[in-house]
């Protein structure tokens, strides 16, 4: 299914040691932003951004794809349900440009919305996930491990994340939710061969992309 998304919803600061390592306080409700469709780029595209911009950093995130509408969830359980696939995801960000942004308390979207900042995996289907309590995924460049998430060290949970975003913006299906990146970000250099891989019930699921 190649529904594009009316909107990319992307979480931030979802686990603590992540807003820890930027010096961000870690939050009291879900820190919430966009990414528009043009923001996507294919895993066979290449990543590639303006030098003068400044730095690009890798976000390796697990990526949820809502299959039914969803608005003003009632409970997690319910949240969780409209959940049809779920991929990895990289939501680059360009953090010298988002650093100074922050610091004028301007919006961040020149630093996370812009063309190409949204790399998605292949869909595979959410009961590939046993437990959204234990999601487990990991991110290597040239073969060094550099990020390890599992979803049990969120602050806010998958289920109660989507219920409390489907009370702010209503989901269609298509809609893609990036819960965001566990610590370990870092700037990406022009060669890089980047590697996600998710743990599913039945297999490991392996996406790869690189640098132009
Ligand atoms: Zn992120």
């Amino acid at each position: 299914m190649a529904i594009r998304p009316s909107k990319i919803i992307c979480v931030g600061r979802s686990y603590a040691d992540h807003a820890r390592e930027l010096g961000n306080a870690v939050p009291d409700q879900a820190v919430l932003f966009l990414k528009p469709p043009s923001s996507l780029l294919g895993l066979d595209e290449g990543i590639s951004w303006n030098p003068a911009w400044g730095s690009c950093h890798f976000e390796c995130e697990l990526s949820l794809r809502i299959d039914q509408p969803l608005k003003d969830a009632g409970s997690p359980e319910q949240a969780l349900a409209a959940i049809g696939a779920v991929t990895l995801g990289l939501d680059l960000t360009l953090r010298d440009l988002q650093d100074s942004l922050k610091k004028q308390g301007y919006p961040w979207e020149r630093s996370k919305a812009f063309d190409g900042s949204c790399v998605l995996g292949d869909w595979v289907d959410a009961s590939e996930i046993e437990d959204w309590q234990q999601a487990q995924y990991q991110f290597e460049i040239n073969d060094e491990l550099r990020q390890s998430g599992n979803t049990a060290n969120m602050i806010f949970d998958i289920g109660s994340l989507l219920m409390e975003i489907s009370q702010v913006f209503g989901l269609e299906p298509g809609d893609v939710i990036m819960t965001g990146t566990p610590s370990g970000v870092a700037p990406l250099h022009s060669g890089d061969q980047l590697k996600m891989t998710l743990k599913g019930k039945t297999q490991d699921f392996v996406w790869n992309t690189w640098v132009k």
